[in-house]
């Protein structure tokens, strides 16, 4: 099959580590330019010259926080200053902090809607001119498998996760006359350093290893593993390339089968 990117401008929010950073890779591997951000220049450097060693596809980074509205309009400027468009949106964040309702005040409440919620309206902002003007586009949206299912002690992520799926359906609807397909996908548990602190959360509250917390959570996915963030990558990029043409506005999980919800 072909994915059709080639050449194509991909901007992926919050890609110099974990899930941002595979689906950059991903996308590269099928010849996208890709641009990527995150907030410490010298983990970005490192990772954007990792990318372009293995893959041979142009990559820019800009360092950008995405809790900010001239550091997302900065950086959507800089995409279009290089690749003279933007093809494709991969709306992804850092992870809320764990915790429950007693555990948060307005501020946190407010930083969290910041980076998850604020940060994917203001980037979709920004990018929506020049996927009109340029007669489509793709926008897929990291969210959580919080949107199915709340997890324990993960207010913050449960409460915005499900705002993205709101958002991302409506737009579908909005969009559609525009040729802008958009989705939302809900990681369940892929081995990155956010899991490995959550996993951390769990083992300090339980007296237990990271280690055992890992083989009792590996228990509830039916196919018995944690997932990979290459595997993860390959969804996203199907969902963000010229190969789909005909799903919007769905919302759905790559976790191993660990949400039995339908
Ligand atoms: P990760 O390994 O911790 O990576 C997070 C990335 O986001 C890093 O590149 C980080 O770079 C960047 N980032 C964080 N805050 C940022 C900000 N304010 N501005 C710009 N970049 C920022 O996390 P991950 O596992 O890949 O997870 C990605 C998203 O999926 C998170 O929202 C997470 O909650 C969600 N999720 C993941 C899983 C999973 O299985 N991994 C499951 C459910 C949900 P800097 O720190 O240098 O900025």
């Amino acid at each position: 099959m072909d994915l059709g990117l080639t050449n194509k401008a991909v901007l992926v929010l919050a890609s110099s580590k974990g899930l941002g950073k595979a689906t950059a890779m991903k996308f590269a591997e099928e010849g996208a330019r890709v641009m990527i951000t995150g907030r410490d220049g010298e983990t970005l450097k490192a990772t954007a010259k990792e990318i372009k060693e293995k893959t041979g596809s142009r990559i820019e980074y800009e360092v950008c926080d995405i809790t900010k509205k001239e550091d997302i309009k900065n950086l959507v400027q800089k995409t279009v200053d290089a690749f003279g468009n933007v093809d494709v949106l991969i709306n992804n964040a850092g992870g809320p902090p764990a915790g429950t309702f007693d555990d948060f005040g307005d501020e946190e409440w407010e930083y969290a809607f910041q980076l998850t919620l604020q940060s994917m309206i203001r980037a979709v902002r920004e990018v929506l001119p020049h996927m009109r003007k340029n007669g489509g586009g793709r926008i897929v949206n990291i969210a959580s498998s919080s949107f199915k299912q709340p997890i324990d002690g993960l207010i913050l992520s449960n409460t915005f996760r499900t705002a993205i799926m709101g958002l991302a359906k409506s737009l579908s609807q909005e969009l559609a006359k525009d040729q802008i397909l958009i989705n939302t996908i809900g990681p369940g548990r892929i081995g990155t350093d956010r899991i490995k602190e959550l996993d951390q959360v769990i083992a300090g509250k339980k007296g237990i290893s990271v280690e055992d917390v890992k083989n009792e959570l590996e228990q509830t996915i039916p196919l018995g593993r944690y997932g990979t963030p290459e595997e993860f990558a390959r969804v996203i990029v199907f969902l963000g390339s010229e190969a789909n043409t005909y799903v919007t506005g769905q919302a759905f999980l790559i976790d191993g089968g660990m949400v039995k919800a339908f």
